[in-house]
């Protein structure tokens, strides 16, 4: 499947959510496909999210997370970071 993947390099690489993006990277896990959208778990030590990905949604809006700090913010979360990586990076196969 094509996943059009956030462009990373936009974000501050000291940004403390990058970093823990980074180290959620390999806490993703493919949960399932639809033909309209692909559901990812990332469970960290203390919490569990749902990252969803919307294929007939454009640009960053695609991504969605069921966290507070998406839910509140509306920004990329380390969540959405960490599935961006992991695909990228081919740690996680979709
Ligand atoms: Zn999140």
């Amino acid at each position: 499947m094509q996943i059009d993947l956030i462009s990373l390099d936009d974000l501050e690489k000291d940004n403390k959510i990058y970093i823990k993006g980074i180290s959620l990277v390999g806490s993703v896990k493919l949960d399932y496909v639809t033909g309209k959208h692909v559901s990812f778990i990332v469970e960290g030590e203390e919490s569990k999210h749902n990252v969803m990905y919307f294929l007939e949604k454009t640009g960053e809006k695609r991504w969605q997370c069921d966290c507070k700090w998406y839910t509140l913010q509306s920004k990329t979360c380390s969540h959405i970071i960490a599935v961006n990586l992991a695909i990228k990076k081919s740690i996680l196969k979709v």
